[in-house]
């Protein structure tokens, strides 16, 4: 007892000691590591972001404003890490800075730098994010207003290809996509960016090779090819960061696949997106009669007929309709049962193109056809037989349609069938136990309630790109026009497409398919957004490796979503309407907060509380993105709901619907908040900890406004050595409960209560007016206190040192002046205050 005495006697002094040796310690950092550690700040982290500045990727403008591709990205990802970030910027120009801070992020000087591509060599000293953040593609630039670019797949051509400094790597990719299209490259050497432009000025250049990452203003995008993802890469051994970091980008592309898409256009395409038809194309529109265009009825959601207009509708069909919008070309649609009859058709020349089509030279050969650019793309999947989801695929029957041009081997026995519908009924029925599906296609059958037995597994080997099919001799004209249109639509418009068609045309809903087959729907979006990582295989990382990387990413896609307590929603706008995954019809669901808390209408909602109110501001704020509300639960207590929600756009960009997942993160945040308590409150008597206190009294003394004021109060018991002494120290610990009990009755809920150590209490008032009114109030203290008896009934005493706080004074130095009064109060007998 005798030692503990003497320790905490001088509590005080350690106390203040404590302080200045923090705020040394501080100062050392700062001085002697300028950019160390990854600082806990408040309970943020800190992360210092290696930062070259690159026009479109990382800028920094006089103002010190950052923007950029990576900035941007790095801020949607500190919205789910709670990061802050130190931007580090180093001498030199982009190549010198970029090799000073990949050296400081080797070293661990710095924590995280972004664009990096994927190599091996590279891997071995950072640890790359397992999700790439953008691609970037080797590009043919033209002059903005230049028309003249024209890839003509059918005539062999020199093309002049302005370039300089470029490595070799991009020379090959160059030379092997002009081999592709029947180009011959003819190299015109440039040493600077201006002296690219004026080759293509004066006409010495037909085209610039450059990156799609590298923004020069005045150039369009005519060609891209040999995609490239890029990441973030940390020091390695980070990997409390690293999983941070891949979380984030998982939630980012879930709560908004187009993340990516959006910050490109931004960045690096702001005004490229204009279609320019040359004068040759215009007079081909203008001459050309009504082009037929053979439409299959049995492709959905590419193609098909509506079963009640007879309408033809689909991805494909809209995209005739935008071409037909943005050039003046006038389709006339050709309804085609199934490709045996398409095949016919453009045989005998009864069509001129087709709508949709598999981008795959070996089929347009085999059918004459020339092939437009892609306009989607998508992977394969396996649909096969609910039973057969946990089985061998090998050697199992699979179902292929009959006018399938694969002339290879297969792996399974194959059964032929004469439409896409009869292969599903036969897979459903159990006839068969699998086929291979464009994800799209898959998807709409999956979605058909009728079908039951179904299961779709991602299959990543493969992907499907669609294009429109042009009948051969094809009109040079022609193919061009389409293209531009393709390769000028923007992403939106081109997202819009495909979702009013995947999820709003088709007879069930997304959310219905959620609803069946959860934890599969999932692995079926995850599939389709990791269609992005698909691309990478081409000639990044091995293929295996690809393969393994991904199954994970599923996995945990998968894992996550049955171990948390989720559930889809889709919200119609117009109808101000709420589906919940899960949620039945007519039931109550009385056990389920979240079906409870969402009503299917918001007008259901309660009005009081501003319930409904808040619901209706956040579902129709237009914004993608994460929110966190209270919403009332059972008996009125306040649940915390997560809303990450997306807003979808019909085709003329005016939104529909919001879809998106809501999670319960009520105990989540219950338990945050307990540990914030337990770390911020004095385990005895519950009041404020020495640390803490210090941080919010330290706090509202900085945010005291002119002429504004506060107090400081020491408290400290009289002789309660002897207490402990004469009752115990159980007594003694419960006499300082019931002090800390008093204390915090008698101020206001804005003032500050905290215990320092021992038997001293510190106090901050606010708003105290003048030492009048701070004596009155210490003196109803001594009141309050004296109230307090010990077990043989005598009166507790307490002595006060009290300080008043005005702008700009500092905690050290109210402390060390109300501490001085505490001392004299003790030195006139004690049982009074004092007030400096
Ligand atoms: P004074 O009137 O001059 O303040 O005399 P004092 O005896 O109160 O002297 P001081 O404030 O220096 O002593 C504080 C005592 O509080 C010392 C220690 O035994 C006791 N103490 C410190 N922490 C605890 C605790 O958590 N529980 C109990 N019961 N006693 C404590
Ligand atoms: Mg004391």
């Amino acid at each position: 007892m005798h030692n503990k005495l003497a320790v905490t006697g001088g509590s005080r002094r350690f106390f203040k000691g404590k302080l200045c040796l923090a705020g040394l310690l501080m100062l050392l950092f700062w001085h002697l590591l300028p950019i160390q550690g990854l600082a806990a700040d408040g309970g943020r982290q800190v992360v210092r972001v290696g930062y070259p500045i690159q026009l479109g990727m990382t800028e920094v403008d006089e103002q010190g404003n950052y923007s950029g591709y990576t900035y941007e990205y790095l801020e949607e990802i500190a919205q789910y890490t709670g990061w802050d970030y130190e931007f580090v910027q180093v001498e030199g120009d982009l190549n010198e800075s970029l090799v000073t801070l990949m050296d400081m992020l080797e070293k661990g000087e710095i924590d995280l730098m972004g664009g990096m591509l994927y190599s091996s060599e590279m891997e071995q000293l950072y640890d790359y994010s397992s999700n790439s953040y953008g691609i970037v593609y080797t590009v043919f630039q033209v002059l903005y207003d230049d028309t003249d670019y024209v890839n003509d797949s059918q005539v062999e051509k020199t093309l002049r290809v302005a370039m300089y400094g470029q490595s070799r790597k991009h020379k090959e990719e160059m030379e092997d996509y002009c081999r592709m299209n029947l180009q011959i490259p003819q190299i015109v050497p440039c040493t600077t960016i201006e002296e690219h432009l004026r080759a293509l000025q004066e006409g010495r250049a037909d085209v610039m090779l450059n990156t799609s990452m590298n923004y020069i203003e005045g150039l369009r995008t005519v060609a891209r090819f040999a995609p490239k993802p890029f990441y973030f890469v940390t020091s390695k051994g980070k990997g409390g960061l690293l999983t941070k970091l891949d979380e984030a980008l998982h939630s980012i592309e879930q709560t908004d696949p187009y993340f990516m898409t959006t910050l490109h256009e931004k960045y690096f395409n702001p005004s490229n997106k204009e279609l320019k038809l040359t004068a040759q194309e215009k007079e081909y529109v203008e001459n050309t009669e009504p082009l037929r265009a053979g439409v299959l009825t049995d492709l959905p959601p590419y193609s098909y007929q509506d079963k009640e207009s007879g309408e033809l509708k689909g991805i494909s069909v809209d995209l005739l309709k935008a071409i037909e919008d943005k050039t003046g070309l006038v389709f006339e649609l050709v309804p085609v049962e199934n490709e045996e009859a398409l095949a016919e058709m453009t045989a005998e020349g009864r069509v001129d193109l087709i709508g949709g089509m598999s981008y795959d030279y070996e089929q347009a050969r085999h059918r004459n056809m020339a092939m437009s650019r892609p306009y989607i793309s998508t992977q394969y999947m396996i649909l096969l037989n609910n039973k057969m989801r946990n089985e061998e695929i090998a050697g199992r029957k699979l179902a292929i349609l009959a006018s399938y041009d694969y002339q290879g081997e297969f792996v399974g026995s194959p059964v032929y069938y004469d439409s896409r519908e009869e292969i599903v009924r036969a897979i459903n029925s159990g006839e068969v136990d699998y086929t291979y599906m464009d994800a799209y296609v898959a998807q709409y059958f999956y979605n058909r309630s009728e079908f039951e037995n179904l299961y779709v597994a991602p299959q990543m080997l493969q992907e499907n790109r669609t294009c429109i099919g042009v009948s051969k001799p094809a009109s040079p004209e022609l193919l061009n026009i389409i293209n531009k249109v393709i390769i000028t639509m923007p992403e939106k418009e081109l997202q819009s497409i495909i979702y009013s068609n995947t999820i709003y045309r088709s007879d069930i809903t997304l959310l219905e398919m959620v609803r069946r087959h959860p934890l599969q729907a999932v692995a079926v979006a995850a599939a389709v957004l990791l269609v992005v990582i698909g691309v990478l295989s081409w000639g990044v990382v091995t293929r295996e490796k690809l393969n393994r990387k991904i199954s994970l990413e599923l996995k945990k896609h998968q894992e996550l979503y049955g171990l948390v307590n989720d559930y889809f929603f889709e919200y119609d706008l117009k109808k101000e309407l709420f589906t919940v995954s899960g949620k039945k019809e007519g039931e109550k669901h009385e056990n389920n907060v979240v079906y409870r808390l969402f009503p299917e209408r918001i007008a259901d909602a309660p009005e009081n509380g501003k319930y409904r109110e808040i619901l209706r501001r956040i579902m129709h704020s237009g914004r993608d993105g994460v929110e966190e509300i209270q919403l009332p639960g059972i008996n009125r207590e306040l649940h915390w709901m997560r809303i990450a929600m997306k807003n979808i756009y019909d085709h003329k960009g005016a939104p529909v619907c919001v879809i998106g997942r809501i999670s319960d993160i009520n105990e989540e945040k219950q338990e945050r908040d307990r540990l914030k308590n337990q770390a911020e409150r004095d385990s005895l008597t519950h009041v404020y900890n020495a640390k803490t206190s210090v941080r919010l009294i330290q706090e509202r003394l900085d945010q005291l406004a002119d002429g504004g004021t506060g107090a400081l109060i020491l408290v400290d018991i009289d002789k309660f050595k002897t207490i402990n002494d004469t009752y115990g120290h159980m007594e003694g610990d419960h006499i300082l409960c019931e002090v800390a009990g008093i204390l915090q009755d008698s101020f206001r809920e804005g003032d500050i209560v905290g215990r320092p150590g021992g038997d001293e209490f510190i106090i901050y008032m606010e708003r105290i007016r003048d030492t009048r009114t701070l004596g009155d109030k210490c003196e109803r203290l001594l009141q309050r206190i004296s109230e307090i008896r010990m077990p043989d009934k005598k009166s507790l005493t307490i002595s006060l040192g009290a300080v008043l706080a005005r702008p700009q004074n500092d905690y050290d130095s109210l402390y060390i002046k109300a501490d001085k009064a505490l001392y004299r109060a003790k030195k006139e007998g004690r049982n009074t205050y004092f007030i400096a």
